[in-house]
């Protein structure tokens, strides 16, 4: 989900100038006009790329209007003629934006692409130039000041301290020296992000594996039509190309016996952006975390990891450190058991070596994984049309929470796009659903949920439903069979209507209190996820497209026990990742830094990591943290992990996986509540406590190892694991 941060001044006569041509060829601008359509949805049919542009510049110029009657007003600033009108102002350019962004992630061209660029730096100025309006900010300070003795509501006192929060962290309060450095390192900070990805896309481009016929034979036909379908894209006839994207590494990894290709494609890609030539990111590593831990600084914090969990649901890097550290010696030590597993299988087959290497580990697992639970991912399949995963999702949501889905008849932006009307338990509507499943041309990979609208309430205090959009890329139906999920893919629809329902249930009186937490984000769509392969869920969705047979016990079994599967090396390669993220954004005196040698000497030395496992992401390629959201964040993954797996025993607890009441309290506490209260306020009141951190390892299997002969299942979950240290709640404090 992207959503744009508004306030602004500035004029865009260029852009409107640009403009003026071939107008009179041009169908009238929908985002002009009041939209008739059914619950007002987006006028799809109708929108066309080149009403975007006219249709920002517009929305910017109503907000800046907007801004600049608020800071005009002679009245002392009060909440309601500072804060909420503010929060109620440029609505037009959050519809535009988000309209824009959907469609750029969903059905983009090279049109679109252009525009984007064009576009995001028009709106990072807008909103810069908001949060720089001094005349602005001392309105939201003489609010925020006095917001304990003013007559406010709780969600009120919450938007004047997430507002003013705002202003501070991008600068309100330094002086003008400080403030224009921290523009330099703002520019010098975004420059060095773009900088850092176009490497790593560089060295993507630059590297390929081309293979001939006999090198792919023993490869699964899936595999080997991919690779063969990327070859002939590149202008390789009857060759077979595979390349450092995640889709087409891993089956490689996962499927070849050829141990020296292995060993070659995965040192590549292990080795991007740290190859010491012009694509190299070391130095650019070095330069962000100068720069990173200097803005930090300047606004008061030790780190940037201070800076950034400050305003997370965690607060702070102790506790953060305080999770990760404690699941990695579990997680480790179950890695360990796995990679012993696996060197005996190897040593079979290389004359009793032992020099069981990294990039061996996918190939050794999917050898124990198949000899072990021989779960044949076609047949399972057959179970898992796309039509029945779907009714699955909306009969769970039914059940819980009352709720329905109406199919309906309303504009679209592509065919194949549905859309349905959500009912509330009493037949009030809830908001609109679109899913768009498949793959295309134009669709970026992956899956996401997102809206077209974000629910609000105008001044008259009339509520303004959500329009929330489901995209995905599972496989297309053919003429004979229907579109038949992997396991992988029916979680990821269980994930992503778990996001659709906290955006349909949030009802928040700001839209300033939509947003949660980053660490918080992920419980509403991961909670889901436990429901999906559960025995009594099973039964009522996992129904053979063709016999029409509901799925057997044994094969439920089956799932439950391989889902637990390499769980170890998961886990471990996950908190790795997560840990040398906030290690070296921990940094508080910036020297230059030999980034291998920093990260060798916090995951192997200081940690005990085994060499057989990388961590999921190198510094020299870590996106996520160096030109994405995820900066000391990628914690945020399994710290939301924890909230789910704790929440969903609350459901165990109650005696039924369906209990309304625990449902409800969870609809009115968490999903309802928006980021109307922080996240452990939110979450205590639902459970009653701060989270439990045990639900987390039972369900990664690092808990106890499970016995299969063990019927009681209570004396498992007892733990009286001799070398387990006792295992605690999540804290944020301190
Ligand atoms: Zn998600």
């Amino acid at each position: 989900m992207r959503r744009y941060i508004v306030v602004l001044s500035v004029l865009l006569t260029a852009l409107s100038m640009s403009n003026c041509k071939n107008e009179t060829k041009r169908e009238p601008n929908p985002f002009f006009e009041e939209w008739t359509t059914p619950y007002g949805v987006p006028p799809f049919d109708r929108i066309r790329a080149y009403h975007y542009e006219p249709a920002f510049e517009r929305a910017m110029s109503l907000h800046n209007e907007e801004i600049a009657a608020i800071v005009a007003n002679p009245e002392p600033a009060t909440f309601e003629n500072t804060l909420a009108e503010m929060d109620r102002s440029g609505r037009m350019l959050s519809d535009v934006s988000n309209i824009f962004s959907m469609m750029c992630a969903a059905e983009t061209s090279e049109e679109l692409m252009a525009l984007e660029g064009k576009i995001m730096p028009l709106l990072a100025g807008h909103s810069d130039a908001i949060l720089m309006n001094e005349a602005l900010f001392e309105r939201v300070k003489a609010v925020y000041d006095s917001r304990l003795s003013r007559d406010l509501t709780p969600e009120q006192i919450r938007l004047s301290e997430l507002v003013y929060d705002n202003f501070v962290r991008s600068g309100a309060l330094l002086d003008e020296q400080q403030k224009s450095r921290l523009k330099q390192i703002n520019e010098e900070l975004s420059a060095a992000t773009v900088h850092f990805s176009n490497n790593i896309l560089a060295e993507n481009n630059n590297y390929k594996l081309v293979l001939s016929k006999s090198d792919v034979e023993r490869l699964p036909a899936s595999v080997r039509d991919a690779a063969r379908v990327k070859g002939s894209e590149m202008g390789y006839d009857n060759k077979y190309v595979f390349t450092l994207h995640q889709p087409s590494l891993i089956p490689f990894l996962t499927y070849s016996s050829d141990r020296k290709l292995r060993e070659e494609i995965y040192r590549a890609y292990i080795n991007r952006g740290n190859n010491d030539n012009e694509y190299d990111n070391k130095q650019i590593i070095n330069d962000m975390i100068r720069l990173r831990t200097e803005k930090a600084q300047m606004l008061g914090y030790n780190s940037y990891a201070e800076y950034v969990t400050s305003k997370q649901m965690s607060g702070s890097p102790k506790a953060v450190y305080s999770l990760l550290e404690e699941i990695w010696t579990p997680a480790l030590n179950r890695a360990k058991e796995e990679l012993a597993d696996m060197i005996t299988l190897y040593s079979e087959e290389h004359e009793g070596n032992k020099d069981f290497a990294s990039w061996d580990w996918w190939y050794y697992a999917e050898k124990v994984r198949q000899k072990r639970y021989s779960l044949n991912e076609e047949h399972v399949r057959s179970f898992f049309s796309l039509d029945n995963v779907r009714q699955g999702v909306f009969n769970l949501a039914n059940r819980l929470y009352g709720i329905t889905f109406r199919p309906i008849s309303v504009p679209l932006y592509h065919k194949e796009v549905s859309a349905f009307e959500v009912l509330d338990a009493d037949e009030s509507h809830l908001g609109v659903l679109y899913f768009d499943f498949h793959p295309r041309a134009g669709k970026g990979q992956g899956a996401w949920c997102g809206y077209f609208r974000e629910q609000s309430y105008d001044k008259e205090g009339k509520r303004t439903a959500p329009v929330v959009s489901i995209v995905c890329n599972f496989t297309r139906p053919s003429e004979s069979t229907p579109s038949l999920l992997s396991l992988d893919e029916v979680t990821t629809l269980f994930h992503e209507f778990g996001h659709a329902l906290h955006f349909l249930f949030t009802d928040v009186p700001y839209s300033g209190l939509i947003n949660v937490e980053g660490d918080f984000v992920e419980l509403p769509s991961q909670i889901l996820e436990n429901w999906a392969f559960e025995p009594e869920m099973l039964k009522t969705y996992a129904v053979h497209h063709r016999t029409k047979e509901v799925i057997r016990d044994a094969m439920i079994e089956r799932i439950r026990r391989s889902t637990l599967f390499n769980q170890g090396f998961a886990t471990t390669e996950l908190l790795a990742a997560a840990l040398s993220d906030m290690d070296i954004h921990s940094t508080t005196k910036y020297e230059p830094i030999d980034v291998d040698g920093f990260e060798y000497n916090s995951l192997y030395e200081r940690r005990g990591m085994i060499p057989q496992i990388e961590p999921r992401y190198h510094y020299t390629y870590f996106a996520h943290i160096f030109a994405g959201g995820y900066s000391a964040g990628y914690y945020f993954y399994i710290w939301a992990e924890v909230l789910d797996k704790d929440a969903f025993e609350a459901f165990r607890e109650s005696g039924d996986l369906f209990d309304r009441r625990t449902a409800a309290r969870f609809r009115e506490e968490v999903l309802s509540k928006g980021g109307s209260a922080d996240g452990m306020s939110l979450y205590t009141a639902f459970r009653g406590a701060a989270p439990d951190k045990t639900g987390l390892l039972k369900a990664r299997g690092l808990w106890v190892e499970p016995e299969p002969e063990e019927t009681d299942t209570e004396r498992d979950t007892d733990g009286e694991e001799p070398e387990q240290e006792p295992i605690g709640r999540l804290s944020n404090e301190e």
